[in-house]
């Protein structure tokens, strides 16, 4: 069963990416909050209460409706804590219903066996755990040793894929412990990331150099082909703490939907735009998304970056891919690129004519409807 879920999730990939290219102007993913309370209380966290009752059901159902209909390829419930919502797989169910890649960002603590076998029933595509430290501490309680059997539950059961997120800065006290939690991510079959924490100002400082070296050997890990950690463009200048060139798209390719049902930019820049999503149009997208941000520079909000690099092959292929490859070259002068990053070289780096031959076929055979204004620009 496994086996056959994951690889429907890869056509579905496939589906999303092919759409993505399609159309520039529906949201890659939208992050929604469907409970601001948490279990836990992280002293760094700006992004729970503790007695917030959840959104009503049939609210977040029109919702997850609303985003559908914006054409939404990536809905992933976060919080607070989704999982103290009581209809949180109805909400998984709904975006399945639509097609949309369905995830949840949580802190793993109420996951038990049945837990995950409920969110496999749900149709739960991918799961992400942070975890801060080994030991608990003052700072936070999502440690690898309150953790680990619920990772084994996870490696046991769950029929969705599943990320680690360890942290490296200048808050976190044993950065050696970023190793280890990615260390034990692989030895589970997980895939792991590395998050970069701001200081207690909210400023970036560069890691040390003890944390470099930690963030270098996480590196040495092996991880899956596409995995964020090795193409990331943006983390090798956050880490030195050096600002990152680059367009934010949230608001466009990336909305941030709090508890009241109000769009933002991200869970960092709330107020902006503040439009209620009921009624956010394809016209909202478009001028949000292309609005500069102040912030970007030294922007850490992994998912808009990845979110970006995607947009990225849209508007620039050959520049992106070409510096995808030459990155991972740069740390491993031995990697032989593989067959899938080929066919990708074939498909964005021929001439236009072979890439719109392409595109026309992979819209065809995965239902895509390109919308006449896109139609419009690309003739
Ligand atoms: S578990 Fe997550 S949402 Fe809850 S306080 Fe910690 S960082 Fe914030
Ligand atoms: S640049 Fe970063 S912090 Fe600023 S709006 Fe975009 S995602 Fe949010």
């Amino acid at each position: 069963m496994r086996t056959v879920k994951s690889i429907g999730r890869r056509i579905r990939e496939t589906r999303m990416f092919v759409h993505a290219m399609a159309d520039a102007h529906h949201p890659i993913v939208a992050q929604v909050i469907p409970i601001r309370r948490c279990n836990l209380a992280c002293t760094y966290c700006n992004e729970f209460d503790k007695d917030s009752p959840p959104v009503p059901t049939a609210e977040m159902i029109r919702r997850v409706d609303k985003l559908a209909e914006l054409g939404t390829s990536i809905i992933t419930f976060s919080g607070g804590e989704p999982t103290l919502h009581p209809d949180l797989d109805l909400l998984i169910s709904r975006a399945r219903e639509h097609n949309a890649i369905a995830t949840i960002i949580t802190n793993g603590y109420l996951l038990t066996p049945d837990r995950i076998k409920r969110l496999n029933a749900a149709g739960l595509d991918y799961l992400q755990i942070s975890i801060d430290n080994v030991l608990p501490d003052e700072v936070s309680k999502k440690s690898l040793k309150v953790l680990d059997r619920k990772l084994e539950w996870l490696a046991e059961y769950a029929e969705f894929d599943i990320t680690i997120n360890s942290v490296l800065g200048s808050e976190v006290k044993q950065a050696d412990d970023a190793y280890q939690i990615a260390k034990r991510s692989r030895e589970l079959g997980f895939e792991s990331t590395v998050g970069i924490l701001h200081d207690g100002n909210g400023q970036l400082k560069p890691l040390s150099s003890e944390q470099m070296g930690v963030y270098e050997r996480i590196f040495g890990l092996r991880s899956g082909l596409f995995s964020f950690t090795h193409h990331d463009r943006f983390q090798q200048n956050i880490v030195r703490a050096l600002p990152n060139t680059w367009h934010c798209p949230a608001g466009g390719r990336f909305l941030y939907i709090c508890e009241d049902g109000l769009v933002h930019y991200c869970s960092q820049q709330r107020g902006f735009p503040a439009i209620p999503l009921e009624k956010y149009t394809r016209e909202d997208l478009i001028r949000e998304g292309m609005k500069p941000k102040g912030c970007a520079p030294f922007c850490t909000i992994s998912c808009v970056h990845q979110t970006a690099m995607l947009e990225s092959f849209r508007t620039q292929p050959k520049e992106t891919l070409a510096g995808i490859i030459n990155r991972r070259k740069e740390r491993d002068p031995s990697w032989n690129v593989p067959a899938s990053i080929r066919t990708l070289e074939w498909m964005f780096l021929r001439d236009s004519k072979t890439r719109n031959l392409f595109g026309a076929l992979a819209m065809k055979a995965f239902g895509i409807k390109r919308s006449s204004a896109n139609m419009q620009r690309s003739e």
